[in-house]
């Protein structure tokens, strides 16, 4: 009898029975193998979801997640929160408008640049969360570059009257022009990736931890998810025989 081939749920490969304790990448949960239970599946790369984790709705997951993820890398918590299984069944949307001011400001804060609580970092979030879903086409706007102007903002602590606030703008100007020049055509994870480089582009320019976390490329590891993916039209499509998985 053919046994099932269970994968793993965020980077596709295939599970294995292991006597090996996991532990949540988005809430730091540990689970343990139990005593006269048949061994626990695990990825061979570590991943693992808790079963509270697994069922949240994005916006009962962010929280967890902005209170535990450990990385410097904006990008790879971005991949991280589009490859929970509730992004992966709707691949396009408004949950994707919060990503983006919430992987800029926890790498920042984990980088030691900012030093705001975690109720700051999900504010920021739901700014750019407020732009309805589909303000790309309807408005030429988007909830995810307006998270990358709330990130800067948040990080710069702008206020009514700061002259800091062409940051904050140009931010979200760099982003809704990199989409711009793709031709404009939907992709929530082009936005997320844009919104990251413009908020990067504005902060590196005076913030060296910032600067690092710039990168010359980002490949988009939900090419296939995507039905309407631009392919080779989008600067971050990894090709066609490029294997597309989350960091
Ligand atoms: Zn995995
Ligand atoms: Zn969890």
């Amino acid at each position: 009898m053919m046994l099932p081939v269970l994968r793993c749920p965020l980077c596709s490969k295939i599970l294995e029975r292991r006597a090996e304790k996991a532990v949540c990448s988005y809430c730091d949960e540990v689970d343990e193998p139990q005593e006269g239970a048949p061994l626990p599946w695990r990825c061979p790369d570590g991943h693992f979801i808790c079963e509270t984790c697994r069922s949240s709705e994005p916006e009962r997951l962010w929280p967890r997640l902005v209170a535990t993820a450990k990385s410097l890398d904006p990008y790879a918590i971005a991949n991280l929160a589009m490859a929970h299984p509730s992004m992966r069944q709707t691949p396009y949307g408004p949950d994707h408008h919060g990503i983006p001011a919430i992987a800029l400001l926890v790498a920042l804060r984990n980088a030691g640049v900012f030093t705001g609580t975690d109720q700051r970092i999900l504010a920021a979030a739901r700014r750019g969360r407020a732009m309805p879903s589909g303000a790309c086409y309807l408005e030429g706007g988007c909830g995810a570059c307006i998270g990358a102007g709330a990130a800067v903002s948040t990080v710069l602590k702008l206020g009514l009257k700061s002259t800091g606030r062409s940051w904050a703008l140009r931010a979200v100007s760099l982003s809704l022009g990199a989409l711009a020049e793709t031709g404009g055509l939907r992709c929530c994870k082009e936005a997320v990736y844009e919104a990251i480089g413009g908020a990067l582009a504005v902060l590196g320019s005076m913030m060296p931890a910032a600067a690092s976390m710039q990168r010359e490329r980002v490949v988009c590891s939900f090419a296939s998810d995507m039905p309407e993916c631009k392919r080779s039209a989008c600067p971050h499509y990894p090709g066609d025989s490029a294997a597309m998985r989350p960091e």
